[in-house]
């Protein structure tokens, strides 16, 4: 029923390893909510895709949770798989790089 449920049993695990905020939601209420429009790219999302399709439904975390984001419906958004996937180690790096003060990503 639930075609992202993967991905976010995934996270909750990494949630409650990291004792981050979990509040339940549901990645079709995400999806909704979000109007099938990716938040990354602001171009429209296809329920029927697969998630592994670059352009599938994926449920992106704005803050990581393993910089100690929460897994709740307040930190999370609808992405294409694609966005997702380079945005998320792009957000990563600038994160950690402004935290720690080190530069990570190479000139
Ligand atoms: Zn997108």
């Amino acid at each position: 029923m639930n075609r992202v449920c993967g991905v976010q049993k995934a996270c909750r695990r990494r949630a409650r390893e990291r004792d981050v905020l979990v509040l339940p939601y549901s990645d079709q209420v995400i999806c909704e909510r979000d109007g099938w429009v990716c938040q990354l790219c602001r171009g429209p999302v296809d329920p029927r895709l697969p998630r592994t399709h670059r352009d599938g439904a994926t449920i992106d975390h704005i803050v990581p949770i393993s910089l100690g984001g929460a897994d709740a419906p307040g930190n999370v958004q609808l992405a294409h798989m694609g966005c997702n996937a380079s945005k998320g180690a792009r957000f990563t790096a600038d994160v950690v790089g402004v935290r720690s003060g080190v530069r990570v990503v190479a000139p």
